[in-house]
């Protein structure tokens, strides 16, 4: 896609006005000269931050609500200390020898099998961590669990929406992890097996853990987000996704239908989308011809 951020784009992790840097690295570039924070990053925190009402505005900027409580597994970017200033953000990391030693639940956790109660968290993230987990089901129906009703799961992963079926990397056999192509391992000590990249059917699978799911694909350019996926998935019977789009009317997007169990709520959403959209149109129309 041929994306260009606006020549006076802003982070909105940090509130500093451009350079961004290496775009070729796409979704992990774009980044921030003050934070460093990647485009990746910024989309997940705008999303975050137009759920919160706090629409595009910096993160360190966001007010405390110390009883809002965000699980994050393994969390990577300048925002993690902001957030851990402001709510109860709670990040634990993955390491299978700690874990089995009683380590601090807030400090070392599995995905696969959460230490945490039923229904406790407002929000769960998870950003480009599921292709690395064994079994993703198994955290996805973890995340589900310990959601409080209402709430609502972000995911980003690799993703390709022109592939119908995740390319599984590796089969999953018992105890065994058996490559099904050339091994590859993320992150500097090439300890994190890549285990899948995701298609089309990530959607099924999360509506079969019982999440509705909105897939958003969202380009930025005043806040220099290149056009990458997010899921935004709730344990409430649909997603409403309009908030996103009417927060940013000047993106250039592509969206998919928000899609819940029941098809009311699809017609819903849909009406509801199109009839805004309309609003919009008009409202531009109107200001061109009147000024
Ligand atoms: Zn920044």
């Amino acid at each position: 896609m041929d994306f260009k951020p606006d020549p006076e784009a802003r982070c909105n992790i940090c509130g500093h006005e451009g350079p961004f840097i290496r775009p070729e690295g796409l979704k992990e570039g774009y980044q921030c000269t003050n934070c460093s924070a990647s485009s990746r990053n910024r989309l997940v925190m705008y999303v975050l931050g137009v759920m919160l009402g706090f629409g595009d505005r910096p993160v360190f900027e966001w007010p405390e609500n110390p009883s809002l409580r965000i699980l994050e597994p393994c969390p990577r970017g300048p925002q993690v200390p902001m957030l851990q200033a402001k709510f109860d953000y709670v990040t634990p990391e993955y390491d299978a020898e700690k874990i089995a030693a009683g380590a601090d639940p807030r400090e070392f956790a599995d995905v696969q099998k959460l230490p945490f109660d039923d229904a406790s968290f407002d929000f769960v993230i998870a950003s480009d961590i599921f292709e690395h987990v064994r079994e993703d089901v198994k955290g996805f129906r973890e995340i589900f669990r310990t959601l409080k009703p209402g709430g609502t799961f972000l995911l980003t992963v690799p993703y390709d929406h022109a592939r119908e079926t995740t390319l599984e990397r590796v089969k999953v056999e018992g105890e065994k992890d058996i490559p099904l192509v050339e091994p590859r391992y993320a992150g500097g000590g090439g300890a994190t097996l890549d285990y899948r990249e995701y298609g089309r059917d990530l959607l099924q699978k999360l509506r079969d853990v019982g999440f509705a799911v909105g897939f958003l694909q969202l380009a930025i350019p005043r806040l220099a987000i290149y056009p990458s996926a997010i899921f935004i998935c709730t344990r409430q019977a649909h997603v409403d996704l309009t908030p996103f789009l009417a927060a940013c009317p000047d993106a250039d997007r592509a969206r998919y239908p928000s899609v819940g169990p029941l098809l009311p709520n699809r017609l819903f959403v849909w009406y509801k989308f199109n009839l805004r959209s309309l609003g919009y149109f008009l409202r531009q129309a109107r200001m061109r011809l009147f000024g």
